[in-house]
């Protein structure tokens, strides 16, 4: 993934000259049209590779909140075309949508490029196809959601069966670091469903959610079915978490904030899905096949600048296999340099924003005073965007705060284990459980570890895949509720249970 660099900030200019990605000023998407915030209040989002500010966007209040979750909840009630829609057609909208999505695929990675500072490369060759390909999964199910018939004590004297609802009006919060990725995840579901959406993206990556929404208009989606308010996330989102007219609340970021969210979402006792954070393990046998292991490590990591939920920043190496793991993952890890995130060959962007930057460095100062010793890496690159070096920590033990907290940058923290026990045990020692990965020649080994390990995904001999068909999401502190596959529709639907007496 991440090994082949040759660009780099000093022979590429970051001046940035986008070929078709033209953001204009981004206004609230309400009811099928662009608005204004009541407030005309406005916010700026910035190029994480420049620090400049990209445009103005329209920052929602409480009250803009409102019209959108009227809006959704219009075009929800009964009699409505959405509602009145077949399936069939629910499906074909999905499938035009994926089609727009692809068709106007070059500007999107270069409008999630210029918002998120990551590669043109992954958002080309990732998050764009795969939003696409999401929503091509989702096309396919509203002619498949159906409930059953159930056998019953009354025997004969009765027809039970089930009807698979909507949810209804679902507030949807995702996070910066795969926007329209993540919007995709949310929204294909929740559609095919049948359900309306008020999507609030980050503040830091509006772009692609409000060009989105225009691909919404161009494909046909009723007006109110889909809604974008942009803003921030304690007053925007927190409006949206409170208002009583949402049923259900699904949320993507950090630990603290999906707490947050069950607390505001119990007044109202709406349904709630959590994708948390993760700290998640990437567990080295001394009898696996060392050096892809440490290539493929590379890219648990330092994929998208390390600003991955499910990155692997807990690396537990077996003691017998660690000099040959580490000299593999040094030598390559010090070929990685960070680039024009424009550039088709960078493969390190820039990191989300100066105050993430910062905060991720400062992980590299306390990795230091606890004891644990740098590589590789650990510092900036430059002053102007947010790049930061590859950085690789070694003599971490499991219980510093580096192998602990989440850091969500390029630092991978490196511990030595004895043996199978001690590696479990350690791998489970964490508040997270997103995912894990480990790799072994021995297959025994790695499914009786498979069912130990308290994760949501494992990895056996690869990791950091995905696929739109197979559900995602935590253990522990990382969450509740799968998304993706059919996991995804029972998130976004209710069970109607109906009772018919045959005797009267
Ligand atoms: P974040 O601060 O939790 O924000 C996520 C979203 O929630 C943003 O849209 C944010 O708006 C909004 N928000 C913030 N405070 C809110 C509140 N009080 N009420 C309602 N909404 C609120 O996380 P982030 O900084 O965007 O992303 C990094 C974190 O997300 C990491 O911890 C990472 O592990 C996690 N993450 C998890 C997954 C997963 O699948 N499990 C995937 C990606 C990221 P603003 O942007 O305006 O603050
Ligand atoms: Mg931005």
């Amino acid at each position: 993934m991440a090994e082949t660099l040759t660009a780099s900030l000093e022979e590429i200019s970051v001046e940035l000259k986008p070929a078709k990605a033209n953001p204009k000023p981004g206004k609230l998407f309400i009811g099928g049209e662009f608005v204004d915030a009541l407030s005309e209040k406005t916010f700026e989002t910035r190029n994480p590779a420049t620090g400049a500010v990209i445009t103005p966007i329209a920052e929602a209040g409480p009250e803009d909140v409102e019209l959108a979750v009227r809006a959704a909840r219009k075009a929800f009630e009964d009699g409505s075309e959405w509602r009145n829609m077949s399936p069939r057609d629910r499906g074909r909208l999905l499938w035009k949508l994926s089609e727009l999505i692809r068709a106007n695929a070059e500007e999107l990675a270069e409008l999630e490029t210029l918002d998120t500072g990551k590669p043109i490369f992954e958002s080309s060759r990732f998050d764009i196809p795969l939003a696409a390909e999401c929503f091509e999964y989702y096309a396919g199910w509203p002619t498949k959601i159906a409930g059953e018939t159930l056998a019953n004590s009354a025997g004969g004297e009765a027809l039970v069966y089930t009807l698979k609802e909507p949810v209804g009006v679902c507030g949807q919060i995702i996070p910066w670091n795969f926007p329209l990725q993540m919007l995709a995840w949310k929204a294909a579901p929740a559609l095919a469903c049948g359900n309306t959406i008020v999507m609030k993206p980050a503040e830091q990556t509006p772009l692609t959610a409000l060009r989105f929404a225009e691909l919404t208009l161009e494909a046909g989606l009723p007006a109110g079915v889909f809604n974008v308010v942009t803003g921030f996330g304690p007053k925007t989102g927190a409006a949206l978490v409170a208002n009583p007219g949402v049923d259900k609340i699904a949320f993507t970021g950090s630990v603290e904030v999906g707490k947050e969210i069950m607390r505001g979402a119990a007044g109202t006792l709406k349904r709630v899905s959590l994708e948390l954070g993760g700290k998640s393990p990437n567990i080295i046998f001394a009898d696996a096949d060392l050096e892809t292991a440490a290539k493929f490590a590379l890219g648990g990591i330092f994929f998208n600048q390390g600003e991955m939920c499910t990155a692997g920043s807990r690396i537990f190496v077996e003691e017998a296999g660690y000099d040959q793991f580490m000299s593999v993952m040094r030598a390559r890890a010090q070929k990685m340099v960070a680039g024009d995130p424009l550039h088709p060959k960078t493969r390190l962007g820039a990191l989300i924003s100066e105050e993430h930057l910062n905060r991720v460095l400062n992980y590299v100062t306390v990795g230091k005073e606890e004891g644990a010793s740098v590589a590789i890496g650990g510092a900036r690159i430059g002053t102007k965007g947010y790049f930061m070096k590859p950085t690789v920590l070694e003599g971490v033990t499991n219980e510093m705060r580096v192998a602990q907290e989440e850091i969500f940058g390029p630092v991978a923290s490196v511990i030595k284990f004895m043996d199978m026990e001690e590696g479990v045990r350690e791998a489970n020692n964490s508040q997270f459980g997103l995912a894990a990965a480990l790799w072994t020649r021995d297959i025994k080994k790695a499914h009786a570890i498979a069912r130990r390990v308290k994760a949501g995904t494992v990895w056996i001999n690869t990791i950091s895949t995905t696929d739109n068909a197979v559900p995602f999401g935590g253990y522990k502190s990382s969450g509740f509720g799968r998304e993706l596959g059919k996991s995804a529709i029972d998130l976004y639907s209710e069970t109607k249970t109906v009772w018919v007496d045959l005797n009267q």
